[in-house]
């Protein structure tokens, strides 16, 4: 059997091949490449996606944070509240704008921010919120969204790993102030090259991010009201991405039908915990995450079987050392230093066929039945 990868953006390629050339051939062709029709009904198809008045393109999920926090007016000496169990561009993204990341501890189960964690935190300072819907499982919206209310605060959503999920129902980018949306290669609606961005229901927003990804320049050309920064999504992305969006709906839905197989299939290894979803959360498993005693061990297993997995994520962000001004230490958040610590990614991207799946969940069980060290739940 060939080898599971983790990842498999070039499956989703050779699934389109034919119409990804020809579109990018037309762009090539017409010869706009930034700021054309097809970044324009990208946006409108995104905001359609997910429910909001207006999506803004950028050119990353990294901008997007930046963009969306600089709009919502967050700077110096402002505190945002966020998970230190997330990609380190949750966090990044509120230093670059001046402000100070707060870490709050997350829920075990789901991996997500903790509300009650978040509440205990909030000071006079405190501007903004980023819950981030970890590996594509909506945070607790409702709980934020009081808490947003109470203490007048602004409710940023990191959705990059999340595209297509739904919280009650409702989808995930719509849920907040604004949301951030990121089209790397390996996300659920990946371009092919860098790629993001910002949905919002505030005019305001939406036109205060337009204006600084595009130098402050606003109306008036050449007159510039703000100083931004050069951040685009352009023609050639645009119109990929609008073809492998026709897929997103069926690709996401692959991956439940995985994440499903695996629930059902492991749920009696004792060494290993899996995943835990609400049943009106639609989780879309950007990643399949699972606790062992130690994942590194599990990992290497895995790696010599053929079989992909990876630490998603070892270090919590308050330990990383470029956080290291903020005075975090270790034991100031267990349950994310925990599950940095026995976290393990397995494959559950779309075109892992069955017959694979099943070979990866034989050498789980496999390795559970010789798995000597005993899990210290
Ligand atoms: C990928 C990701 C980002 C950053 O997106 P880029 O497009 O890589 O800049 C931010 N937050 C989370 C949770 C992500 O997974």
């Amino acid at each position: 059997m060939n080898r599971i990868p983790l990842f498999d953006p070039q499956a989703e390629y050779r699934a389109l091949t034919e119409r990804i050339r020809e579109s990018i051939a037309d762009v090539l062709d017409k010869g706009v490449y930034v700021g054309g029709t097809e970044v324009r009904n990208f946006e409108n198809e995104i905001a359609r996606l997910v429910q909001t008045r207006y999506a803004v393109s950028t050119a990353n999920g990294t901008d997007s944070l930046i963009l969306a926090l600089m709009a919502c007016g967050v700077g110096t000496g402002d505190e945002v509240i966020t998970s230190p169990f997330t990609f380190f561009a949750t966090a990044e993204a509120i230093v670059r704008v001046g402000a100070t990341p707060v870490f709050a501890d997350i829920d075990e189960r789901t991996y997500n921010l903790s509300p009650s964690k978040v509440e205990a935190k909030v000071t006079n300072r405190t501007k903004a919120i980023i819950p981030v819907h970890i590996f594509g499982q909506p945070a607790d919206m409702d709980a934020f969204s009081e808490l947003a209310a109470r203490y007048s605060l602004y409710i940023i959503e990191d959705a990059c790993q999340a595209i297509g999920a739904t919280y009650k129902g409702k989808p995930v980018g719509s849920l907040g102030h604004a949301a951030c949306i990121s089209f790397y290669p390996t996300k659920n609606l990946g371009g092919y090259g860098d790629g993001g961005m910002v949905t919002t229901n505030d005019e305001a927003i939406a036109e205060r991010i337009r204006v600084l990804a595009f130098h402050g320049m606003g109306k008036r050309k050449y007159y510039h009201e703000a100083v931004g920064f050069n951040s685009r999504l352009d023609e050639i992305q645009a119109v990929m991405l609008r073809i492998k969006m026709q897929k997103l709906a069926a690709w996401n839905g692959r991956r439940q039908q995985l994440a499903e197989q695996y629930t059902n299939q492991l749920s009696h290894l004792g060494n290993l915990t899996l995943p835990y979803c609400d049943a009106d959360i639609g989780h879309v498993y950007h990643l399949y995450v699972v606790q062992n005693a130690d994942p590194a061990r599990l990992m290497l297993h895995l790696e010599q079987k053929g079989i992909s997995a990876a630490r998603y994520y070892p270090c919590p962000l308050h330990l990383q050392q470029a956080m290291n001004s903020l005075g975090y230490k270790e034991g100031d958040l267990p349950v994310s230093e925990r599950v940095a610590r026995r976290a393990l990614a397995l494959p559950v991207h779309p075109f892992i066929t069955d017959e694979q799946q099943q070979y990866v969940i034989e050498q789980l069980v496999k390795y559970n039945q010789n798995d000597k060290g005993a899990d210290d739940l």
